[in-house]
């Protein structure tokens, strides 16, 4: 019997200009290449509110379930205008929004202060915690002060999220799904140089690992040239994941889903 593969792109942004004007071909490529659900990820107020209009009008039935998430983006964060975190909290109830994000802490830019970042990234703790939705962290070149603010989070309760395009030591991941966290795993883990990553990737629990594409950014290898990167893709880097773990394609697609299913309570 042959197996029917279903994936699901944790985290993509369809609402990023280099994929919105051919969102309808992106999303019927999605589904010929079995995506099967994704999760369209805000960055700021606008898209939190705009993505949930952004699905074209009377589009046709193969494509995949797309769900969305709201939430406000550390380089974002000090643009933000009065009335915009109340508008995000009052998204949560729409059954659409599966979590809140993408949110963290990122010193590689430094568009916006850190104490900036702390603040926005707490509160979408509270929100967590109040809702339920798993937050969606990004965390870039601070690992160690991540690490500091997620333990503080944790002695709070059990922490409810997704460390998004992860790139930490097996250390630090093992150390994020003691707190309740999932991984997740973007094309990142594909490129060459990256033997470690998928040394991690090889040695995590399985019931706590997603895959994601990060579109428009991050093609996986062999398509890293790719330009823009779409959901259709995720399958490179599900491939790369399942070869370091020695495991067959469609189990990791299996295991992958049901973890999207576990953690996005809302998808089910
Ligand atoms: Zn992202």
């Amino acid at each position: 019997m042959s197996h029917q593969l279903s994936w699901t792109d944790t985290h993509c942004h369809l609402n990023d200009d280099a994929l919105g004007p051919m969102l309808a071909d992106v999303l019927h490529r999605a589904k010929a290449s079995h995506v099967d659900r994704i999760v369209c990820v805000a960055v700021d107020a606008e898209t939190s509110r705009n993505s949930l209009n952004l699905l074209p009008p009377k589009i046709s039935g193969t494509t995949p379930h797309v769900f969305f998430s709201a939430g406000i983006h550390p380089n974002y964060a000090h643009q933000e205008m009065p009335g915009d975190w109340e508008s995000i909290l009052q998204l949560l109830d729409d059954e659409r929004i599966v979590a809140l994000g993408e949110t963290g802490l990122d010193q590689y830019w430094d568009d916006c202060t850190f104490d900036i970042q702390k603040a926005n990234f707490a509160r979408h703790f509270v929100a967590s915690r109040d809702s339920g939705l798993p937050v969606i962290i990004h965390s870039r070149d601070c690992d160690e002060v991540m690490m500091q603010t997620l333990q503080d989070e944790y002695s709070e309760g059990e922490l409810r999220g997704i460390m998004h395009s992860f790139t930490g030591s097996l250390e630090m991941a093992k150390a994020c799904i003691d707190m309740g966290l999932y991984i997740s795993f973007s094309g990142i883990v594909s490129y060459k140089k990256n033997g470690m990553l998928r040394e991690v990737a090889s040695k995590l629990p399985m019931d706590r690992i997603l895959i994601e594409t990060d579109a428009p950014y991050l093609s996986p290898e062999p398509v890293r040239a790719t330009r823009p990167n779409e959901p259709a893709l995720v399958v490179h880097t599900a491939s790369t994941v399942a070869h370091a773990r020695g495991m067959r394609l469609e189990d990791l697609a299996d295991a992958t889903t049901e973890n999207a299913l576990r953690i996005f309570q809302r998808m089910r």
